[in-house]
């Protein structure tokens, strides 16, 4: 077992939120008042196995993401005292890689972020960002030749559930017409573009609200929704994967089958691709989880 994984083992989630909030057991759920947000209705977090959920801000996760959100720790520096905190080895090869790789990650995406200054006028009056988005996306501007496209353009980071960056995607906003729109890094030992969901970590925070959780395929379109208020999460393909349609299953059962699922296509009676990825998504749906509360929606064309 890695480190993770041993750490994840080892914690009962309701001994360590206990330590933050008093709860109480009932019908297999614990529920108390949620110390994340600091509320005081004492049923509004619930937690079971190893998960919590707080009906009143969201919050949601593991006990790694709870203790990172209390202590308001980065995720790796939570694993770290967690690990002191449970006596478990940090002495573990895996980890030790992966952790590097996310570290260069984040340089990265800062490098390119720091030149952000010039794409301003794409992301601002093209895209209709605010500084906020901006920010909190960490978006970026590459002059030229990061991912090997030589035109300029926008980095998008691409986090994990945990919020790490797994990897990015560049938008193109130079070049000829040979040059693709998007192009992202090719897989490696962290980026897994079939497992991942774009936004997902802040998208499920969103949720709350109307119960309902948006799919669509660009991620320009995420972040304009997010910027909304919307929960929008990008399926970065032509289709939804057996992994992706399984953490959208996984969400159903956090919310007690109480959210629907809307997905977003380009106007199939017009666009034969978008036809046919409606067809293609609904075949997945039914062979990896029929019970899932999907419904569709056309965009304009
Ligand atoms: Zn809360």
């Amino acid at each position: 077992m890695d480190t993770i994984g041993a750490l994840l083992y080892n914690i009962e989630l309701p001994e360590l939120v206990g330590q933050y909030t008093e709860l109480t057991y009932q019908n297999g759920v614990y529920r108390g008042a949620c110390p994340i947000h600091g509320g005081s209705r004492t049923s509004s977090l619930c937690v079971w196995d190893s998960h919590y959920y707080c009906h009143a801000c969201g919050a949601t996760g593991n006990a790694i993401q709870f203790y990172s959100d209390m202590e308001n720790l980065p995720f790796y520096q939570a694993v770290e005292l967690l690990c002191e905190k449970y006596n478990i080895s940090l002495d573990d090869e895996n980890y030790q890689k992966q952790k590097s790789v996310f570290k260069e990650n984040a340089l990265i995406a800062n490098r390119y972020h720091r030149n952000v200054d010039k794409a301003l006028d794409y992301l601002k009056e093209k895209r209709g960002f605010n500084d906020k988005m901006i920010e909190e996306f960490q978006l970026g501007y590459d002059e030229g030749g990061f991912l090997n496209v030589s035109a300029a353009g926008i980095v998008i980071p691409i986090q994990d559930n945990y919020g790490r960056i797994v990897g990015f995607t560049k938008r193109a906003i130079g070049g000829d017409s040979k040059t693709p729109k998007y192009k992202n890094t090719t897989e490696n030992d962290v980026f897994h573009k079939r497992q991942l969901l774009f936004n997902y970590h802040r998208a499920i925070k969103l949720i709350k609200g109307t119960n309902t959780l948006h799919l669509v395929e660009g991620y320009m379109d995420v972040i304009s929704a997010h910027q909304q208020g919307i929960a929008c999460i990008g399926y970065m393909g032509a289709s939804l994967t057996k992994d992706q349609i399984k953490l959208l299953y996984d969400l159903q059962i956090l919310h007690n089958g109480n959210i629907t699922f809307v997905l977003s296509v380009d106007n199939p009676d017009v666009d034969e691709t978008g036809k046919k990825m409606i067809v293609k998504m609904r075949e997945s749906i039914i062979k990896y989880a029929p019970d899932l509360n999907v419904c569709c929606t056309v965009y304009p064309t």
